[in-house]
């Protein structure tokens, strides 16, 4: 059984339509695939009335969150959270908030960039990004534009914490993320937790404290992860109870990791849907 709860479709900043996604799983020779849009469900219903007989659909969502850095300063985190019930009001505004603050970051980098005199228009940028607005759709604008050469470059410099058109937004505290997905019936894991080339890491206290809360596991078989620090948090699951799962944390041709690149153990899998009340997994 080949399952794989991590991937990205274009209702966030993947390059598969939500249907292309589910057939590109199944034909990847995945049993069940989670669509984990950032901190969006709208690709879960065309990726239900699309799903191909055979593959079992988990929905699913990445949320956006910030908890406290082995250094002692506010870190970003990236938070799974799965069958949870999208209708629960307490997590929808929450979620609202969030997509209310992503269009007003990328329309405030890109107002910058106006206001140098790069040829971006914001309007069409926000019109093409959807609810999940990230800094890719401005790399992808900045390369339409002529301005960088590739959406990797765009983040070297121009879309860069230290750059030029950076704006902050505020993200949920993970502590309030983990209980709102408690709330809603959901499950939530932590995702690449241990990524360190995305920046500095998350306390393992604050995960311990975050176990306390409710956390239901953490995704440990994910590709920017090391092996020593897959041992740490595998180690970690079993001092804490967690569960742990394994991803691709799939993004089109956006990254060059294939679908179903790493995995979660079927055992695990099973728990997982276990916890959950939201909503259900739409098997076959
Ligand atoms: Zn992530
Ligand atoms: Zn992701």
């Amino acid at each position: 059984m080949r399952i794989d709860l991590h991937t990205h479709s274009t209702a966030s900043d993947g390059t598969d339509t939500p249907a292309e996604l589910v057939r590109h799983a199944a034909a990847a020779g995945l049993d069940v695939v989670a669509i984990t849009d950032h901190d969006t469900t709208g690709g879960w219903a065309e990726a239900e009335a699309a799903r191909p007989p055979g593959l079992t659909l988990v929905r699913g969502m990445e949320m956006s969150c910030t908890g406290m850095g082995e250094d002692g300063h506010p870190v970003p985190v990236h938070l799974l959270a799965y069958l949870f019930d999208p209708a629960d009001p307490g997590f929808a505004e929450e979620r609202e908030r969030l997509r209310a603050e992503r269009v007003a970051r990328v329309r405030a980098m890109a107002d910058k960039m106006v206001a140098d005199g790069l040829p971006i228009d914001p309007d069409a940028v926000l019109a093409g990004a959807g609810p999940a607005a990230g800094r890719p759709h401005l790399a992808r604008a900045l390369v339409a534009a002529g301005v960088v050469d590739s959406v990797g470059a765009a983040f070297v410099d121009l879309l860069a914490p230290h750059g030029p058109y950076y704006a902050e937004k505020v993200d949920t505290p993970l502590t309030t993320a983990v209980r709102l997905i408690a709330a809603a019936g959901g499950v939530s894991v932590l995702a690449h937790v241990r990524a360190r080339k995305r920046g500095r890491l998350l306390a393992l206290d604050d995960i311990r404290a975050l176990a306390e809360l409710g956390l239901g596991g953490l995704e440990i078989d994910h590709p920017d992860h090391s092996v020593a620090d897959r041992a740490v948090l595998t180690d970690l699951s079993a001092e804490l109870g967690l569960l742990r799962t394994g991803s691709s944390d799939y993004h089109g041709t956006n990254k060059i990791i294939e679908i179903g690149a790493c995995g979660t153990d079927p055992e695990q899998y099973e728990a997982l849907i276990g916890k959950a009340s939201g909503v259900p997994v739409i098997a076959p």
